[in-house]
């Protein structure tokens, strides 16, 4: 049973009931409601170099604090919302948030990119340019302030590469990272073909080097991979130094996980950053309002 796997109820009778069931149609309820009350928020992880220890930027995770169940998990909300039309909504919510905090940071001194979780419809539609394109010239942000995670699975379909959308978020310059590698239908040659800067190994293999010897050959082998194809390699869920030891003997560029920072609330990662990035001065920076 799934809950005997620590499974969260929301996953359990997400799996135990049907689309239409009153549990599931509540939680959509709660969720719309959510959007419009200021239970979504920005946690802030940082990704840094291996080699140097550097902050290269970070990542914005969402976090819902739901009056009820108390923080929510975004593994048991965001596949929920992806199956309505409620997901359009959210993706421009954390947009529009993760951008204004990224102006705040750029603004101030704290110049590092900040990156945003996309889901496969977003990516495959118009308004995503448009509205990244509106918010950059707005807050007078270069397209490099920000940066897109797209998991493989929907990067990896023939409709990614030949959509408009897509073409047009490299027009404008926007960065794209392949996100979870390696849990996907992995192809070199679709790889290749991507318009993607970076590719982020996924935890599960990543946590495993030093105990799993096949984990430590794929683990390799992508980071081999990406860097033969010109690509960027970050590693995600990089919990002990152990690991991170591992990778930087690997080449591996890049890494995020709580040996080097868990996700934290705006202010908290603004007094992360000031102490890490070595400008003289900075100008004041409030958290940005999140709606
Ligand atoms: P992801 O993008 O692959 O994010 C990495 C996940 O690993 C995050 O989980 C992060 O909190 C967690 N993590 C970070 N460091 C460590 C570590 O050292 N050890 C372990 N065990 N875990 C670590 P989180 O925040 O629960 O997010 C889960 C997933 O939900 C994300 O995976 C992403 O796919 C999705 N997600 C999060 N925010 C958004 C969003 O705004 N929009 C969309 N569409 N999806 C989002
Ligand atoms: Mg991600
Ligand atoms: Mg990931
Ligand atoms: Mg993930």
């Amino acid at each position: 049973y799934f809950a005997k796997e620590g499974r969260t109820g929301v996953e359990v009778y997400l799996a135990e009931k049907d689309r239409n069931s009153p549990e599931r149609l509540n939680l959509l309820g709660d969720l719309r409601r959510a959007v419009g009350q200021g239970e979504l928020v920005l946690h802030y992880q940082p990704k840094v170099s291996l080699a140097s220890g550097a902050v290269e930027g970070v990542e914005a995770l969402l976090r819902w604090w739901h009056p009820d169940r108390g923080l929510v998990s975004p593994a048991d909300f965001i596949p929920l919302a992806e199956q309505s039309y409620l997901m359009r909504q959210i993706t421009q919510h954390v947009i529009d948030a993760a951008l204004e905090q990224a102006a705040c940071w750029w603004h101030s001194g704290l110049q590092v990119p900040v990156s945003v979780n996309v889901s496969a419809r977003d990516l495959l539609d118009s308004a995503l340019p448009d509205q990244l394109e509106a918010g950059l010239d707005r807050l007078q942000l270069p397209a490099g302030a920000i940066q897109l995670e797209v998991t493989e699975r929907i990067l990896m379909t023939d409709q990614a590469y030949t959509a408009d959308s897509v073409r047009a978020l490299v027009d404008l310059g926007i960065p794209l990272a392949l996100d979870d590698f390696g849990t996907g239908y992995s192809s070199l040659v679709r790889l290749q073909r991507l318009p993607v800067d970076e590719v982020k190994i996924d935890g599960s293999f990543v946590q495993r080097l030093g105990k799993s010897v096949d984990d430590e050959r794929i683990v390799r082998s992508i980071v081999d991979l990406v860097r033969s194809l010109g690509l960027r390699s970050v590693a995600e869920g990089v919990e002990t130094e152990e690991v991170a030891q591992h990778l930087r003997e690997m080449g591996c560029d890049a890494a995020q996980g709580w040996r080097f920072g868990e996700p934290m609330p705006p202010g908290e990662m603004t007094v992360w950053l000031q102490e890490r990035l070595s400008a003289a001065t900075y100008g004041r920076c409030e958290p940005a309002q999140v709606r």
